[in-house]
């Protein structure tokens, strides 16, 4: 036969398969079957692996166990070429032949492989947990790609999680520390009392600003905890051990006295100093409250669409850099103060530059949520910005 009906290599030295192996890519375990089969979720692809047949002594007394059968482990594994994988782990299991030996019968266990009564492989929980630190997947999205339910996943990332939040090694090397309240919600479409998600919940933010070697901020998200107050955040400075907080040397923050409190008690040897987004943010607002003002004054009554003053409203609160010539020269030709003025004079900049920079600048962005001003035209929005076009 000149055509190979089976795997080419199965057929030859052994009677495992290496390129299955190598392509399964499990340690210590052989690919014994691969199929693709049509489940409740869709497609999937069954891959059966056992380990090497060999001896084993019984743990208790070390004699030679006989072996026992097998025992079949269902997981979920990671997905492999856009389809779900479902990995059978055939177990083998012994008996111990040692008559006086209290243990009966024994299973293999690898931990680097699953977890006992684990639901995910090791890996597709590794992976799991990635896909939600780095690339911003949702639990549901992972269930959806692994081929298997929420809870499944949840309940097997959660200790995962768990251990990684209490990890405090993360807060080593901080020396610049920033604070600010985030808006935290779930999206439900059900009513809480349905067994949606609860409603809107303010939380403080603690994110480490320090730079690294090249002068860069690499903003890392250090926790999140409940309530937007000082007491919160004097809490979780006071929970960090010593060294943490004889370390920040900066302690950035917005405009509200708790936080301020809270570094004056927690952080004796910091610097508190008010971050760039809330400078620019009330210096933006001050300009805004100007035009409206002088509006008022010349014209006797809010915007309207083609008030000179309500149409330049954008161009006021724009970055330099993002101008056109056109709207540059728009106010009578003359520099007006924008919002880029209130940038510039803040050092952005790495701190040994002394020269003033004129483009767009590396400002502090925390990871997983766009950088806290965007050198794009976008208003910094304030409650009582209540312009409104009244052709
Ligand atoms: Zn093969
Ligand atoms: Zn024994």
């Amino acid at each position: 036969m000149s055509e190979p009906t089976a795997c080419s290599r199965a057929r030859s030295d052994s009677c495992y398969c290496s390129r299955c192996d190598l392509l399964v890519g499990l340690d210590g375990f052989h690919v014994v079957e691969v199929a693709e089969l049509d489940g409740r979720r869709g497609l999937f692809l069954r891959v059966v692996v056992e380990s090497p047949p060999r001896i084993e002594a019984c743990r208790e007394c070390g004699v030679v166990a006989h072996s026992h059968g097998r025992r079949t482990v269902r997981l979920v594994d990671t997905p492999c070429f856009g389809r779900p994988v479902e990995l059978v782990w055939r177990k083998r299991t012994w008996r111990c032949a040692e008559a006086a030996c209290p243990t009966g019968s024994f299973t293999e266990q690898h931990e680097d492989l699953a977890r006992p009564r684990a639901l995910l492989t090791a890996r597709a929980c590794r992976w799991a947990v990635a896909q939600l630190r780095r690339e911003h997947a949702s639990v549901q999205g992972l269930a959806r790609q692994l081929g298997t339910a929420w809870r499944t996943v949840w309940e097997s990332i959660k200790p995962l999680l768990e251990a990684r939040a209490g990890d405090e090694t993360r807060f080593a090397g901080v020396t610049t520390l920033g604070v600010d309240e985030h808006v935290w919600h779930h999206v439900s479409t059900k009513p809480v009392e349905d067994g949606g998600r609860g409603p809107k919940e303010l939380t403080v933010r603690m994110v480490d600003l320090t730079r690294d070697a090249d002068g860069m901020v690499r903003a890392r998200l250090l926790d999140l905890v409940p309530g937007r107050s000082g007491a919160a955040y004097s809490q979780w400075l006071r929970a960090r051990n010593e060294a943490f907080r004889d370390g920040v040397e900066v302690a950035t923050l917005d405009p509200f006295h708790g936080y301020k409190n809270a570094i004056d008690d927690q952080l004796d040897d910091a610097v508190a100093v008010l971050d760039a987004f809330h400078v620019v943010k009330l210096g933006t607002h001050a300009v805004d409250e100007v035009r409206r003002r002088v509006q008022q004054e010349i014209h006797g009554h809010r915007g309207r669409k083609h008030d000179p003053l309500y149409g330049i409203r954008m161009i006021l609160r724009c970055g330099q850099e993002r101008l056109t010539d056109k709207q540059r020269a728009r106010p009578n030709g003359r520099s007006w103060p924008t919002s880029d003025t209130t940038r510039s004079t803040w050092p952005g900049s790495a701190p040994s530059s002394s020269a003033t920079p004129t483009g767009p600048r590396a400002w502090p962005k925390v990871d997983g949520s766009p950088s806290k001003f965007s050198p794009h035209c976008r208003p910094a929005r304030s409650p009582r910005s209540s312009d409104s076009a009244r052709p």
